[in-house]
């Protein structure tokens, strides 16, 4: 059951071939088996699976015909979940106990889904690694020594790892899809604005989107469709119609106009990367998309841009952990100021530190017109860039990542590990969706490849529909890493 997709689960809860207590159970078991070494988990939340599989299961027997009822998700952990630890990956939130639920996670527990619980993450979302966890690095499933990615690693590494079938992650700057192309399983990004951000913790909040992570285009059509929509609590949700994202999976592809960006086949691209990506592109070609190369002039921008928005958003953000009304807070403080500095230098890690200062120095007085205003004026470029290649195609497509999945330890100077996001970045300042697919591997250790997909705002259908073609034409997403083998 650990390889089934939700698609392929769903029809066996609806048969009765088993029940949402028997996969929920043997999930759990499988997590407790193996997870000790991977570390995709930080809270699992067996109970609360359990007596939710129950109700799922009598619902069911009662004539509930939900489509997504008894099936198991996990969560990143920065999603809020009431009477649960939510931790964001930090020390500073470690005894967090939420008083609420996203608006995500209580729209998927209407749809009867089963929360199997919270997944390791970079600190606050910032990192591509996932070794910036207060709870220590995840490792991937497809080979120990490598990153799963970040900051949604443990959501994609326990996907890969059979834990669970889909998960939940976030994305500020490529959170969901470079991981997913690091574990070999699906991610997309969508549009800024089409899910809620309610009870999701911020980081950056001009950037954050959360959205589905799975084992095929189709599943995540499943979970976009459970999670997007207008939320009265989010301002920045957007009041749209939420199409039936299932409904144009099997648009065939004859006609597609496909634009590769130029930009994204570069100096730093990893040549067997490029063979996989180009490969992808092929599979298209025979599908009847047509190819052309376009420009995106102003893609060298995107990451110095990045890391002036981004951290000042981060910093005003984190300004709320002060240690008084919630999170950690240092022992005895002789002050107020001292309850401040010593909470705060307790409880965020290095790399939280780093964005703060970066955050704090660009906003203010005097700075800020450089940096931050100058900043928002190469996003508005940025964006300006994808609005006109879709002048030209409905699609563009690249690389997810420079390289497939790195060495744990490898990447010790912040700069490089930026440079990870180089393909992703810019997606965020734009505000478009993005997917990544599997598309193959790297010859030495088998790391698996992510074929990358963008759209137009709102454009999430087609994005579903394209990445769903290519995986009925291949068999990437169906590859697993053998777990037991190892460990047995
Ligand atoms: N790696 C980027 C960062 O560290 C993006 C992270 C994300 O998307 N949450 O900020």
């Amino acid at each position: 059951m650990h390889e089934m997709t939700l698609t392929e689960l769903a029809k066996g809860l609806k048969a009765g071939d088993f029940s949402s207590r028997e996969l929920t159970t043997s999930l759990l078991d499988r997590i407790e088996r193996l997870d000790g070494e991977l570390n995709t988990f930080i809270t699992v939340t067996r109970d609360q699976a359990l007596a939710a599989a129950d109700a799922a299961d009598q619902a069911r027997a009662r004539g509930d015909e939900r489509p997504l009822a008894g099936l198991p998700l996990a969560l990143k952990d920065i999603f809020c979940t009431r009477g649960v630890r939510t931790s964001c990956g930090s020390k500073m939130l470690d005894n967090f106990i939420s008083p609420y639920d996203a608006t995500v996670v209580e729209k998927l527990e209407a749809a009867g889904m089963v929360s199997l619980g919270k997944t390791n993450m970079d600190e606050f979302a910032m990192g591509s690694s996932n070794e910036n966890s207060f709870y220590g690095a995840v490792k991937n499933p497809w080979d120990k020594h490598a990153v799963p990615g970040g900051s949604s690693g443990g959501s994609a590494a326990a996907v890969a790892a059979g834990f669970t079938p889909a998960a939940l992650g976030t994305d500020t700057g490529g959170s969901i899809r470079q991981p997913a192309a690091f574990c070999g399983v699906t991610g997309l990004k969508p549009t800024y604005g089409r899910v809620s951000r309610y009870g999701m913790i911020a980081y950056a909040s001009s950037l954050d989107q959360g959205g589905p992570m799975a084992r095929s285009a189709e599943d995540c059509a499943h979970l976009l469709g459970a999670i997007a929509g207008h939320d009265l609590r989010d301002s920045t949700s957007v009041a749209r119609v939420v199409p039936d994202y299932l409904a144009e999976l099997d648009t065939p592809l004859s006609g597609l106009k496909i634009g590769l960006p130029k930009e994204y086949f570069g100096d730093g691209l990893d040549p067997e990367v490029e063979r996989a990506v180009r490969e992808a592109i092929g599979v298209y070609e025979s599908l009847g998309a047509k190819v052309c190369e376009v420009s995106l002039p102003h893609t060298h921008l995107a990451i110095p841009a990045y890391y002036v928005i981004a951290p000042a958003e981060a910093s005003s953000n984190l300004s709320r952990y002060d240690g008084v009304r919630f999170g950690h807070r240092c022992d005895a403080p002789a002050d107020l100021e001292d309850l401040y500095k010593r909470s705060r230098a307790e409880g965020f890690g290095d790399e939280v530190k780093r964005r703060i200062l970066i955050g704090t120095h660009t906003l203010s007085e005097g700075f800020f017109d450089a940096y931050y205003r100058k900043a928002q004026q190469v996003r508005r470029l940025i964006r300006q860039d994808f609005l006109d290649a879709f002048d030209e195609v409905d699609v563009l497509m690249g690389p997810a990542a420079p390289t497939p999945a790195f060495d744990l330890g490898a990447k010790k100077d912040p700069v490089s590990m930026y440079l990870q996001d180089i393909y992703t970045i810019a997606i965020n300042l734009a505000g478009i969706p993005g997917i990544s697919v599997p598309a193959g591997f790297s010859g030495q250790g088998q790391r698996p490849i992510g074929l990358q997909i963008l759209g137009q705002h709102f454009a999430e259908a087609q994005l579903l529909n394209v990445a769903h073609q290519f995986q009925q034409a291949t068999d990437w997403h169906r590859r697993h890493p053998s777990l037991e083998q190892e460990t047995i």
